[in-house]
């Protein structure tokens, strides 16, 4: 096992996964197939050249291995953490059909890890070419743009409304899954090709349209940041949290370090955490080591759980409690939350994605004490700076609605990312902006007649 052991790793915030040494990185690169038509790189959206890379692993070439992978990804150690590749690139290894597929995103941490311990050069950009991009937002999508834009020889300047770059890897994913010395180290690479960046920036309020418009062009990633809530009375109580919020409390404003840092969050309470997928996961593992009796309510059941099953075995082992097929329906207190009031659910007909329709159960009302709730339950689109453009055509839920290179209905200005898809994943965001920042420089090159 590279997990840390349970008792210990409840009381910090550190990373859970050791990692992989290089002997076994080794003896896993061994186990590549080398496959003449490789499926695990159409798996992957960003085309890494995976069997190359493995295979100088294997010959314990980590430079090389290296210099492969970043020519395609220039945020390895993040994706080798966070990527879900049990659906992509390791969902589609010839190995899985009969024991267990390549561990290809720990072989990329491996390689993108031993390559934080050395200096590097910064990779090469083509000559200036004297035109200017505005990238708005600094998550993987806004980061990963200004970095093909700057190799391409552009000048891009990133405003970010947060004062840290990194978007949900920084206030989101909570760092015992993705350190933040990480984050910076990979976004401050990427700064080092000549990239401006304006923190404490909010387009559509402190940097305006009409400035924006100054530019070449404009690159919008500005996530979906923007929480659901379940809608039902006591919601507004004091001790119910999004999980944005309670999530940003602690990795970016220190709350478990309260006083130290001015920002309080409920620390060594009986909390409910509403929702199943990841998001609700890293929500119950912070309230654990904030010391907290923890319940996981969740309306379908166990086996339709959304989140990886790495997280979910995690926070189990961590002591989350899951109380599945379950459905809240009331949040108790006066000024405070002192209670949760839910219903049993009963799962009927599939709906349109295969998942059964969860349906309450008559007379089966429970009481939960808890003194906080935090909401997962999923989040929307940052409607401010793109409810502000004239023109700019909208989709489900306030999403930008893009052509396949990530061009909107608003000549030069582009986007990708969550803002386009909805709350999707980190390598799904790059993937896309990867396109559409190559779209942009056909254009701003003027090899194509875009704009
Ligand atoms: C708690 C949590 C855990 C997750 N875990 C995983 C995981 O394990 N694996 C995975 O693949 N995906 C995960 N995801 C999803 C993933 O993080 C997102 O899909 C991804 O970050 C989207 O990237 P993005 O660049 O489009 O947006 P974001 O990362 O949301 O970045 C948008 C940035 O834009 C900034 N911004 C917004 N509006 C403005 C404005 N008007 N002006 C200036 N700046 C602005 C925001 O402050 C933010 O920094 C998780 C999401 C959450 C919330």
């Amino acid at each position: 096992m590279r997990d840390r052991p349970v008792e210990e790793r409840i009381k910090d915030f550190d990373e859970v996964d050791r990692g992989l040494s290089l002997e076994e990185a080794m003896a896993e690169a061994e186990r590549c197939l080398q496959c003449k038509k490789p499926m695990c790189v159409s798996g992957c959206p960003i085309g890494i050249d995976i069997p190359e890379f493995v295979r100088a692993v294997a010959e314990g070439e980590i430079d090389e291995a290296a210099r492969i992978i970043e020519a395609a990804n220039m945020l390895p150690a993040i994706c080798g953490r966070v990527c879900p590749q049990e659906v992509q690139c390791e969902g589609e290894c010839v190995l899985g059909r009969k024991e267990a597929p390549l561990a290809i995103g720990q072989l990329e941490r491996f390689v993108a890890d031993e390559m934080r311990r050395k200096a590097r050069p910064v990779p090469k950009c083509k000559p200036p070419t004297g035109k200017s991009v505005a990238v708005i937002g600094s998550g993987p999508a806004g980061i990963v743009a200004a970095s093909e834009l700057a190799r391409a020889g552009h000048h891009v300047t990133i405003f970010e409304s947060l004062h840290e770059p990194g978007g949900v890897l920084m206030y989101g994913i909570p760092s015992f899954r993705l350190p933040k010395e990480i984050v910076r180290e990979e976004v401050s690479r990427v700064l080092a090709l000549g990239v401006d960046l304006r923190l404490n920036h909010l387009a559509g309020r402190s940097v305006t349209l009409e400035e924006l418009r100054q530019f070449d062009a404009v690159f919008i990633a500005t996530g979906a940041g923007l929480p659901r809530f379940l809608g039902i009375d006591g919601e507004n109580l004091c001790g119910v949290y999004s999980a944005n919020e309670f999530l940003t409390r602690v990795n970016l404003m220190h709350a478990d370090r309260f006083p130290e840092y001015d920002t309080p969050v409920k620390r060594g309470a009986r909390v409910a955490v509403i929702g199943g997928g990841n998001v609700a996961m890293d929500a119950a593992r912070v309230s654990i080591r904030l010391g907290s009796k923890v319940y996981l309510i969740y309306r379908r059941r166990e086996e339709d759980l959304p989140a990886r099953k790495a997280e979910i075995e995690r926070a189990r082992e961590e002591g989350v409690e899951f109380i599945t097929c379950a459905n809240p329906v009331r949040i108790i207190g006066d000024e405070w939350v002192n209670g949760i009031e839910c219903v049993r659910m009963e799962m009927c007909e599939l709906d349109k994605s295969g998942r059964p329709v969860p349906r309450t159960i008559e007379g089966s009302r429970f009481m939960l004490d808890v003194d906080a709730v935090i909401v997962a339950i999923g989040q929307g689109p940052n409607p401010l700076f793109a409810g502000m453009i004239p023109d700019l055509r909208r989709g489900k839920e306030g999403t930008i609605e893009v052509d396949g290179d990530g061009q909107s209905s608003v000549p030069k200005f582009f986007a990708a990312g969550d803002i386009t898809t909805g709350a999707a994943t980190v390598i799904l965001a790059m993937g896309a902006a990867k396109k559409a920042a190559a779209s942009l420089d056909r254009m701003l090159s003027g090899d194509e007649a875009t704009a």
